[in-house]
């Protein structure tokens, strides 16, 4: 039930199939985190049936540079990357995905598979439910393992996480703020960046803000040994607070629901195995730093429903299709994830130098577009239709059907 999870079912179900979603918990996960949409993003999500449950809640977004003492600076927000984005919570996608989820979908929660064995015809998968404590096998044509960074579905039929997740070696907590943090003014974003560690509050025009905040840690599993709050209160703690940081981590030790994960991708050779195939965090997780997963998610959706549309009967074939047609744009997510890190968590002094000359000259198009030229490896991948490109690039290495994009 995460977004790639949802928006493959909804796509198969148009292109005739019958999805049984299964999700490991009680219930759907709601609000949550800041994210953006990318033109790629959104029009896959029009496609799907979802970009009319959306809204961009922060269509004027205003961003300031700020340090612990209060001094700010107005810089560029995400809004002047290419690919402008909508701004909006991860739980917004999620929400409106299930908004276009078919009625008739059925949805098990508190499920887990156990076991997934194959062969040339069919799945036979193993379901436990957590709430009843029973299990049934059943069997079915295709499994889609849409099931997050550590997917069971991954390590069922492709092998243990350590094979396939690379840590980056940062740490990241992310949580709704309530109100408006002291010192800053409703609606306007900041970023607090210091070499190696960063604080962002992403604001809405209509909801609360949200916190990221990123770390970097030669130790990731002894990270995971302490409470989010202390370890990240332990983190800043070398210099006073100041207003704002000091707001955020108030509110960071009386939150209900926080994130508190590493950073990490994962790399596979390949996303299928004979009808078992993985799609979103669990095949390629491209990090936060590339703010493209979510969209990544629905155009997988999306080209899976196309080529399986395609390819009536022959599931092998739509499968390494849609592989080969979809890998480069996430390679270059992935490329992306690596060399944005530096935007959300600078290294040194440097870079946070540079950001503020960056600040000025984009105040200006000229120094927008020189601001594009800089990320210009992930502008097509962020702005165009990707279903439609990568079928073009499947037609001419081989011929396919007529498109229906
Ligand atoms: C702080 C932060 C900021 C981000 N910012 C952006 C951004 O700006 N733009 C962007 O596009 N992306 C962003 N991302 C990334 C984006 O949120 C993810 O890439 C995306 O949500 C992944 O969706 P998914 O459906 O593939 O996986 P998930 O959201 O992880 O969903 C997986 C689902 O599977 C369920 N599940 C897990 N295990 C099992 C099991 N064994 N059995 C049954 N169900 C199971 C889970 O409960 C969950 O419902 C950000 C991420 C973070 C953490």
């Amino acid at each position: 039930m995460g977004v790639s999870g949802i928006a493959t079912a909804t796509r198969l179900h148009a292109a005739g199939w019958t999805p049984v979603i299964v999700e490991r918990s009680a219930e759907r996960r709601r609000g949550g985190y800041f994210v953006g949409l990318f033109e790629a993003g959104l029009i896959a999500a029009d496609r799907l049936g979802i970009l009319s449950h959306l809204h961009d809640r922060n269509p004027y977004s205003l961003s300031y540079l700020v340090d612990r003492s209060g001094r700010n600076f107005r810089t560029f927000s995400m809004k002047d990357l290419p690919g402008r984005p909508w701004l909006m919570l991860r739980g917004d996608v999620e929400q409106a995905t299930f908004a276009a989820l078919p009625a008739d979908v059925e949805v098990r929660y508190s499920t887990v598979p156990t076991s997934i064995v194959q062969d040339d015809d069919g799945v036979d998968v193993t379901l436990a439910n957590s709430v009843t404590g029973q299990s049934v096998t059943e069997r079915f044509d295709l499994v889609v393992g849409a099931d997050g960074l550590r997917s069971t579905v991954r390590s069922l039929v492709f092998g243990p996480h350590k094979q396939y997740l690379h840590r980056l070696g940062y740490m990241v907590a992310a949580f709704e703020f309530p109100g408006t943090p002291a010192g800053l003014e409703p609606g306007v974003s900041v970023q607090l960046v210091e070499p190696d560690r960063a604080m962002w509050v992403f604001a809405f025009a209509d909801h609360d803000p949200t916190i990221m905040i990123s770390y970097r840690t030669d130790d990731v599993d002894a990270e995971f040994t302490y409470r989010a709050a202390d370890r990240i209160r332990e983190v800043f703690a070398d210099q006073p607070l100041g207003a704002t940081l000091s707001d955020v981590l108030d509110a960071l030790d009386h939150a209900e629901h926080v994130l508190f994960d590493s950073a990490e991708q994962v790399h596979l050779n390949t996303w299928h195995q004979g009808r078992v195939l993985l799609l979103g965090d669990s095949a390629w997780s491209v990090t936060l730093y590339a703010g493209m997963g979510v969209s990544a998610g629905l155009i997988g959706a999306d080209l899976l429903g196309e080529l399986l549309e395609r390819h009536p009967g022959d599931v092998p074939t739509a499968l390494s299709e849609w592989e080969q047609g979809l890998r480069p744009y996430i390679e270059e997510y992935q490329a992306v994830g690596l060399k944005q890190r530096a935007f959300f968590v600078p290294d040194a002094l440097r870079q946070i130098r540079v950001r503020r000359a960056m600040s000025v000259v984009t105040r200006f198009a000229l120094g927008r577009r020189l601001l594009s030229k800089a990320l210009e490896g992930a502008v097509e991948a962020r702005t165009t239709d990707i279903t439609a490109k990568a079928l073009q690039r499947l037609r001419s290495s081989h011929p396919l059907p007529a498109a229906r994009v």
